[in-house]
């Protein structure tokens, strides 16, 4: 087995040894998903690239995992890069790059990207997640970097001794809030309701802990500050009331939605809120072309979970498999 490691970022476009030949699977994602289709495609010994922005997806980003299978307890970017190991030892290519259009040709399918490069497979797998929802709020973007964060593990220690508030109510927000605080001196949490989403076992550690207070009903109406971010200009939802928080950080964690526009050219079948829909072997609408993860309408909203991605990653290499045994034959390259 080859050891050879092929991670290639392509600024000015891909070489010809990766755009020449035809792929029996390009994955487009390179979150749990992806890289667990490439590992099942790899060993089904299909010629396998993976083209994604960037690698391991929202888990990159996320706080300690703790359900995960095999692992009691890793930060998310660990875990992403035990993932990348477990690809690059199947000499999977990752390319660092955007799919934007993908179409049919004959039997096979073109995929065009951002650094307008072009390569042909015989079967896609879509592993692409979700885009982060930003607040949209003034102050956003102008503090992005400098006190306004999306992503605790990369930004938490640079808060030590400081306070910071998380905004949402879900799942990753509660795992930033309490990444936080093993680095900030106090953590509040915004959240526009009064009761969480998040998962009960979260819950509980939130409400008890003595760095967190969460403050209920609450919006964000504005971020202020000078060089860096300063405050947060709050608003209550019951009472209407206006007033600041002085703040050094603002961890913005409300979830995230499905790339619709890059979906619907493909022309894929989609769920009202622009989710892939797939039968249970991730099967999507257009044959040849499977999906898995976040993306999918499948994976229940409040369940996006690195188990149930990767799971779907290895049904989608193994329908691609299938497809590809019986459209191409075992002797078509
Ligand atoms: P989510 O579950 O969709 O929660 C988003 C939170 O942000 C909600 O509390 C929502 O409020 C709030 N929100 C949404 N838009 C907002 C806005 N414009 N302004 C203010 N607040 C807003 O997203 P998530 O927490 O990122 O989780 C996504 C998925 O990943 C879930 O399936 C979750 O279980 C999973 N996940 C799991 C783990 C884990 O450790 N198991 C960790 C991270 C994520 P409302 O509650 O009022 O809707």
């Amino acid at each position: 087995m080859s050891l050879k490691i092929t991670v290639t970022k392509m600024d000015f476009g891909a070489s010809e040894e990766l755009t020449g030949k035809v792929y029996d699977v390009i994955i487009v994602g390179g979150g749990p998903a992806g890289m667990s289709a490439a590992i099942y495609a790899a060993r089904y010994g299909l010629t396998t690239a993976i083209i994604t922005e960037e690698i391991g997806g929202q888990v990159a980003k996320a706080g300690w995992v703790e359900n995960y299978l095999g692992y009691t307890r890793i930060m998310g970017p660990d875990l992403v890069s035990k993932f990348e190991e477990h690809v690059k030892y199947y000499n999977v290519p990752i390319i660092i790059d955007v799919v934007e259009n993908v179409e049919r040709a004959g039997d096979l399918f073109k995929i065009y990207t951002m650094n307008g490069d072009e390569y042909t497979s015989r079967t896609i797998i879509l592993a692409v997640g979700e885009r982060r929802r930003k607040l949209n709020v003034p102050g956003e973007d102008t503090y992005n970097g400098r006190g306004v964060s999306y992503c605790a593990p990369c930004d938490a220690p640079l808060f030590k001794g400081k306070v910071v508030a998380v905004v949402g109510g879900g799942d990753s927000a509660a795992s930033a809030a309490l990444l936080l605080t093993e680095y900030a001196s106090k953590v509040y949490i915004i959240h526009r309701r009064n009761q969480l989403r998040a998962e009960k076992y979260y819950q509980d550690l939130l409400l008890h802990h003595p760095k967190i207070e969460i403050l209920w009903n609450t919006v964000v109406k504005e971020l202020k500050g000078d060089k860096v971010l300063r405050k947060a200009v709050l608003q209550r939802t019951d009472t209407g009331e206006v007033f600041e928080l002085p703040v050094d950080g603002v961890f913005i964690e409300i979830g995230a939605e499905p790339p619709v526009d890059f979906f619907k050219r493909i022309g894929l079948e989609l769920s009202k809120d622009g989710y892939i829909k797939t039968n249970h072997l991730m099967e999507t609408s257009i044959p040849g072309i499977y999906a898995a993860g976040d993306c999918v309408d499948l994976t229940p909203r409040d369940f996006r979970q690195i188990v149930v991605a990767a799971g779907q990653g290895a049904l989608a290499a193994y329908s691609a498999y299938n497809y590809i045994v019986r459209k191409f034959g075992m002797n078509r390259h």
